[in-house]
């Protein structure tokens, strides 16, 4: 015969334990895929790039309009990152749950301020990202505000493990900010500093930091650096002095290369996204060691 007690304690489990979830999540680029990780580590979570795959250029092959057609919610950069193979998943997966306009289809450029927006664009321009900057990742406090909306619609298609999301998305803004409490002086070596980049991948890392691009490999955006644009930037290395020519794990380092040999300015691949298993607090981490070698001179 079952006591009072134990009555009470199955009565209490049966109440307040969490329903595991049952929720299949579409995220575009890895870093979604992690904070979507972090807020509800019970789902599938399916990430159409890696971290060494170009988001910008992605094949729309049958795995993935498949992923796409069974996911519940999706969660992309937007602002038209995905326009060259998102459109192609949609029309082919036909997933009424992922359509555009849908609370579960979920855009950062929605939830967050994207910078450098374009009032007019030409064709002389390339491929500029016109409606703002969509390699928001890097910026914490719009990981954290992507964070608490994907933690808010999870809590509105799930009810039963809305604390659970709601906690998860807390605890997410809580690590991280917490990660740059104790490494600020860390952090703020780096105000002022400037860079050559390759296209505006790392534009928020540089505004989180307070550094700046002053100059792109890539001649406009979206085009390969040619031999003309690097003996240009040259002259921009002279001139400003930066602290190294980065790039990401996706983009070709030989201009950087080149550059580098010609001014003695180290080049570097730098992470852009997180790897496997990586959170995106590990992923700042990461990052700003590679600074701190390239600080160093230890790189
Ligand atoms: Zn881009």
């Amino acid at each position: 015969m079952r006591t009072l007690s134990n009555l009470l304690t199955i009565i209490a489990f049966g109440s307040f334990a969490q329903t595991v979830s049952a929720l299949t999540v579409f995220a575009c680029e890895p870093e979604y895929g992690a904070i979507a990780k972090a807020i509800a580590p019970d789902a599938q979570i399916f990430t159409a790039t890696t971290h060494q795959q170009d988001p910008h250029h992605v094949q729309a092959r049958p795995s993935l309009i498949n992923r796409y057609r069974r996911a519940d919610i999706g969660i992309c950069a937007g602002a038209e990152l995905e326009i060259g193979w998102l459109p192609m998943l949609q029309l082919r997966g036909n997933n009424p749950k992922l359509r555009d306009g849908q609370r579960t289809m979920i855009y950062a450029s929605d939830v967050v301020e994207l910078l450098d927006k374009r009032e007019s664009v030409t064709r002389a321009d390339g491929d500029v990202h016109a409606a703002g900057n969509p390699h928001i990742h890097l910026s914490p406090s719009r990981v954290i505000l992507m964070a608490q909306h994907i933690g808010q619609v999870l809590s509105e298609i799930e009810p039963e493990n809305r604390t659970t999301y709601l906690d998860n998305a807390a605890k997410f803004e809580t690590e991280l900010n917490a990660w740059i409490d104790a490494n600020q002086s860390r952090i703020d070596r780096f105000n002022g500093t400037k860079f050559i980049g390759y296209h505006t991948s790392f534009r928020y890392l540089y505004e989180f930091i307070g550094a700046e691009q002053v100059g792109d490999l890539e001649p406009v955006p979206g085009s390969a650096p040619t031999p003309g644009h690097l003996a240009s930037l040259i002259e921009t290395v002279e001139t400003h002095q930066p602290l190294a020519i980065v790039y990401t794990p996706y983009q070709d380092g030989r201009g950087a290369s080149w550059l580098s040999d010609r001014t003695n300015i180290p080049s570097v691949e730098l992470s852009y996204t997180v790897h496997e298993n990586q959170s995106i607090t590990e992923l700042y981490e990461s990052i700003l060691s590679t600074l701190e070698h390239l600080a160093n001179g230890t790189h």
